[in-house]
């Protein structure tokens, strides 16, 4: 028996898709040419699954932000806030987020995946209860795992089943009620009724906390997301968010409307033991958020793209996951085809997102789009104009498949 033998199931997994084309988990591009195309070898490739919602990542004055921290500042910030101490863009930048939030207080953290591990864990003592949605990404669960708080699923986006569950908890002796959602959820590009989950959540005195990663910058009037979009953002506890979409960098946030969170610096592992974010990746986003809360054109755009391609996919019968947003899922019959269809896509230049099972809900399979403010009407044609062929090819490339999973048994 070796270490690796528990991961053989997985293996069969991947040695299938390798056998059906590249490892969609671990595409390489030669070149990423500007926020909507990237190369692979010769071949240029429509980007359509990157999550660059505002398409900031070559605008001038993040990148020029990006060089002159570097300049001023160096490379790296070789250890973390509490140890090495902060560089005042880190304050700058949570000043900017508490701010653009309008809440009293807010911790940028090196990434967004280390933002939920840490606030989450740093909020939810021994004696809470953390209500998560079933469709929780997967730092939130891994937040949960960092505490010794007990965790209960309830329905996804389904505020009647938290009522529920929140009522058959009762008293939560010595702690409190956490409730954790998401405001756009990431795979399939649906919205969260934040006002009818903040009713329930302090109904029973509890905390809402929304994980904006995927909406922040993309929804509301000055882009702070779905709680702003439902014009209840002044009532959410907690609202964390990434800088790896809409910001157009590395890292996040989380900001609360109770002056009190500043305490958890003290606390939080995932903040206290690791590297803080680089200059370049702060500075960045501190000139992105700028670009948020004057995004009304790029969100106009975004919207415009979105409904545009989720029509047309539509049209053709496609099975789409949710509403038009700018992330639209396809659904696919399985794991294999999905694979197959997504090798197609990208040999004919269009990148989309591979998602299967377990990162996605309902184990589906998904070719997940996310789109951005950069693409223009001629874009979406094109990705259209690919999934038009693909149904058209439909037969070949699934005899195809056939035969070369047959070649390779
Ligand atoms: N929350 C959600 C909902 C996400 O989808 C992701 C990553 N895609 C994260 C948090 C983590 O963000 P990051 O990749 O910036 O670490």
């Amino acid at each position: 028996m070796s270490l690796f033998d528990k991961y053989a199931p997985l293996k069969t997994r991947v040695d299938m898709m390798m056998k059906i084309g590249k490892d969609a988990l671990g595409v390489q591009f030669d070149d990423i040419i500007d926020a909507t195309r990237g190369r692979i070898g010769n071949r240029e490739i429509l980007l359509a699954g990157t999550n660059n919602y505002l398409g900031l990542t070559f605008d001038e004055d993040c990148m020029s932000a990006a060089k002159k921290a570097v300049d001023d500042h160096g490379t790296g910030t070789t250890g973390s806030r509490v140890a090495n101490g902060s560089y005042s863009e880190h304050v700058d930048l949570e000043k900017a987020l508490a701010e653009h939030l309008g809440m009293p207080s807010c911790v940028v953290f090196t990434t967004g995946y280390q933002t939920n591990l840490a606030a989450i864990s740093g909020l939810a003592g021994d004696k809470d209860v953390i209500f998560m949605d079933a469709d929780a990404h997967a730092c939130i669960i891994d937040g949960t795992r960092l505490t010794g708080a007990s965790t209960i699923r309830f329905r996804h986006n389904n505020p009647e089943d938290l009522d529920k569950r929140l009522k058959r908890q009762g008293e939560i002796e010595g702690g409190n009620a956490l409730v954790v959602i998401e405001g756009m959820y990431s795979m399939f590009g649906d919205i969260a009724p934040i006002d009818e989950f903040l009713d329930v959540t302090h109904r029973y005195g509890g905390y809402l906390y929304i994980d904006e990663a995927h909406s922040y910058g993309v929804f509301g009037p000055t882009g702070c997301g779905i709680a702003e979009d439902q014009g209840v953002l002044d009532r959410v506890d907690f609202i964390s968010g990434t800088f790896s979409k809409s910001l157009a960098s590395v890292g996040g946030f989380c900001a609360s409307r109770h002056a009190e969170f500043e305490i958890l610096r003290k606390v939080m592992r995932p903040y206290m033991f690791t590297a803080s974010a680089t200059p370049s990746n702060i500075c960045a986003a501190l000139a992105a958020v700028e670009k948020v809360k004057q995004g009304d054109h790029l969100r106009a755009n975004l919207n415009i793209r979105a409904e545009q391609l989720h029509k047309g996919l539509a049209e053709m019968q496609y099975e789409l996951c949710a509403e038009a947003s700018p992330v639209i899922a396809v659904r696919r019959p399985n794991e294999a085809v999905a694979a197959m269809e997504w090798n197609w896509l990208i040999e004919n230049g269009v990148y989309v997102n591979l998602a299967v099972p377990p990162g996605t809900p309902q184990s589906s399979s998904l070719l997940r789009i996310s789109l951005s403010a950069a693409h223009t009407e001629e874009d979406i044609n094109t990705i259209l104009k690919a999934f038009a062929d693909l149904k058209d090819n439909q037969g070949a490339l699934m005899a195809g498949m056939a035969s070369k999973l047959q070649a390779a048994e």
